[in-house]
């Protein structure tokens, strides 16, 4: 791929998967290549630099892989919030609704001490929900989030009006 891309032209679109009519937002080609990967990683980071960061939190699966990157650049710690049952230590817990049905995402009790400024990061924002029951448990624990980062807003979803509601600073690499 020429040295001149973006983030999105490495992105590809999957049709009907996970199901019928869903198209889905691939990033694995970003991250499979070497210059979409770094660039992702940098253009991230961005917004925050010169901001005080002390965690940076990955929500799972695909935040572990871009948060683990960005915290590595950043010489900070990486927190998961992990889907229920994953985290071996005390957790605390939140439910969120999804299309059909609910999900709960964990993070360890100690993982964040009070006022400790949080990174969020995940590669895909759609209604918000996810992010929203990371951030409150970040949130429970004292942490104050300095913002959520994400390659990719789809923005008839309305994550981003929904982060931003609550005072959150969302950035997104693409729409
Ligand atoms: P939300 O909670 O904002 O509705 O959904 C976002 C979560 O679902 C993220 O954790 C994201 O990884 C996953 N997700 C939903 N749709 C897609 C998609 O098209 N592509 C990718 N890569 N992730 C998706």
């Amino acid at each position: 791929m020429p040295s001149n891309n973006s983030v999105k032209d490495y992105i590809r679109t999957i049709v009907d998967f996970p199901h019928e009519g869903i198209m889905f937002r691939d990033v694995t080609t970003l991250f499979a290549d070497p210059r979409g990967f770094r660039m992702a990683i940098d253009q991230m980071l961005h917004p925050y630099a010169g901001q005080q960061i002390d965690k940076v939190v990955g929500l799972e699966a695909r935040g572990f892989i871009l948060g683990g990157a960005i915290a590595h650049q950043l010489s900070k710690g990486f927190v998961p919030v992990r889907k229920k049952g994953k985290l071996p230590a005390a957790t605390i817990a939140e439910e969120y609704q999804l299309e059909y049905g609910s999900a709960v995402v964990e993070i360890h009790d100690d993982a964040l001490v009070a006022g400790d400024k949080v990174l969020i990061v995940d590669d895909l924002l759609a209604t918000g929900g996810t992010a929203e029951a990371g951030i409150k448990l970040c949130e429970r624990l004292g942490a104050s989030i300095v913002g959520c980062a994400f390659v990719v807003d789809l923005p008839d979803l309305g994550g981003r009006r929904r982060l931003e509601s609550m005072g959150i600073e969302v950035h997104a690499l693409c729409d």
